[in-house]
């Protein structure tokens, strides 16, 4: 006898938000297809850990395919969905084949926003893909080789390195490069004046970690004067060079080392689909998260324009992106039962960044905040709680606690192949 063909469910996208409505469909039902152009999740809060060659590549990214494992009902198509035909229901992907959907959610991220500053889509190194990180430390690594065989280096600032935006990635990463210069480096190339090395974070407003309450934002400046960072806020990047990052003001910091932090766009494939957008380009949701005149089709995480209850928009936060596809898998399911929708209500579960070892801010609800050694704590034992896999658990504890113990961490290693534009090192 013939098996009755169960409704499909294509799920664009194997981040936070995209497992989250595979695991929450596991057991319904449905036939899932997870679709994603990467073959592995991408723990993407760590990036700069992988950067500054805190931790491995494979200790934050975990293939898909293990994960659907444990999934029956889901199976994984490696590929880039490129467009739809809303006509006969398909996603279009890059290699021109077409996947059939029942119901469809998109959940395909954000990319880097370089806010049209000239020269930053070139020049500036952005911190969005495991190669982003893996190209960012090669050249990190390999930069300090090249002041080491020429001194005279120095006076190009070739060991000055420029971090642009203060939310929590920018303050993530400028603390994490002080700490990598001062404690690991300083060590590796003795003959090295490290007074020589400047971290600069430059950030538009007057402070950083603008979603912060006040206290936890001027701690967290203050963290971050005293491990060296020098912090130019109230400033806007003008334009990026080769060979240094020139300020709104007229500065000019000689930098070979540029990270873009400053923010994200949604996708450009939620355009390519065709689907309705709001202020901003990301795809417009209605209160339960389907997309208004495509019945079936949801959008969830940093692409969707996600209502908050304020009347404005939730912000691009894994959080965000994890309630939005449990909520959106609850929904299917509910449709299949035939049940009214119900509103997706976000629960904030509060924000948190580290500056350093044994220094964190964490901004919890009911006006909770923690700073210093225990929000840092807090800190690492959310990220390992929320990395994907007991293995990835495991290997960024033992990596952690090695660094810990030794500031000697075992990924500094230049990638030729992933090292860019040779031209920035080499001259
Ligand atoms: C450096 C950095 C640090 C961050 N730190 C924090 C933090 O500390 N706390 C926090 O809450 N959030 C943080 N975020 C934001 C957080 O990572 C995002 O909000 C979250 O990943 C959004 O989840 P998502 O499911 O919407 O998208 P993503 O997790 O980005 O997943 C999107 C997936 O879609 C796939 N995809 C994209 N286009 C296509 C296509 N055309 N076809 C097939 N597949 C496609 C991608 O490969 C990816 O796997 C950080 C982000 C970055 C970049």
């Amino acid at each position: 006898m013939e098996r009755e063909r169960r409704p499909r469910v294509v799920v664009v996208g194997a981040g936070f938000g995209g497992l989250r409505v595979v695991k929450g469909l596991r057991d319904a039902p449905v036939d899932v297809v997870l679709v994603d152009r990467e073959n592995y999740h991408l723990f993407q809060p760590l990036l700069y850990q992988v950067a500054t060659a805190a931790l491995n590549s494979s200790d934050i990214a975990y293939p898909v395919r293990g994960i659907l494992r444990r999934i029956p009902n889901a199976t994984f198509r490696f590929g880039t969905v490129v467009g739809a035909d809303w006509t006969t229901g398909e996603l279009e992907l890059d290699d021109s084949s077409r996947l059939a959907f029942d119901q469809l959610v998109v959940a395909a991220g954000a990319v880097t926003a370089t806010f049209g500053v000239a020269g930053a889509g070139e020049h500036a190194f952005p911190l969005k893909a495991l190669e982003d990180a893996l190209v960012l430390r090669s050249h990190l690594l390999a930069t300090y080789e090249a002041v080491a065989t020429a001194p005279s280096r120095l006076d190009g600032g070739w060991l000055t390195f420029v971090v642009v935006g203060g939310g929590a990635t920018g303050v993530e990463t400028a603390g994490a490069f002080s700490e990598l210069a001062r404690e690991v480096l300083a060590q590796d190339f003795p003959d090295l004046d490290p007074g020589r090395v400047r971290v600069v974070l430059v950030e538009m407003t007057d402070h950083v970690l603008a979603p912060f309450h006040p206290r936890l934002r001027e701690h967290a400046a203050e963290e971050l004067r005293q491990r060296g960072v020098e912090l130019r806020l109230g400033e806007s990047v003008a334009r990026v060079t080769p060979e240094a990052v020139e300020l709104g003001g007229g500065e000019r910091i000689a930098t070979r080392t540029v990270v873009w932090a400053a923010g994200v766009r949604p996708h450009p494939v939620a355009a390519a689909l065709g689907l309705p957008l709001a202020d901003g380009g990301r795809v417009e949701v209605a209160a339960d998260l389907s997309v208004p005149g495509r019945p079936g089709v949801w959008a969830i995480g940093d692409i969707a324009a996600t209502p908050a209850p304020d009347g404005g928009l939730l912000p691009q936060v894994a959080q965000v992106a994890m309630q939005g596809g449990k909520h959106v898998a609850g929904e299917i399911r509910r449709r299949l039962d035939g049940e009214a929708p119900r509103p997706f209500r976000y629960r904030d579960r509060g924000s948190m960044a580290t500056i350093g070892r044994r220094a964190a801010v964490a901004e919890l609800p009911l006006s909770l905040r923690f700073t210093g050694t225990l929000g840092w704590l807090m800190w690492l034992f959310l990220h390992l709680l929320y990395l994907v896999g007991f293995r990835n658990r495991l290997s960024v504890l033992v990596d952690w606690a090695w660094t810990y113990v030794t500031w000697n961490p075992a990924s500094r290693l230049i990638l030729r192949s992933l090292h860019p534009d040779r031209s920035r090192t080499a001259g």
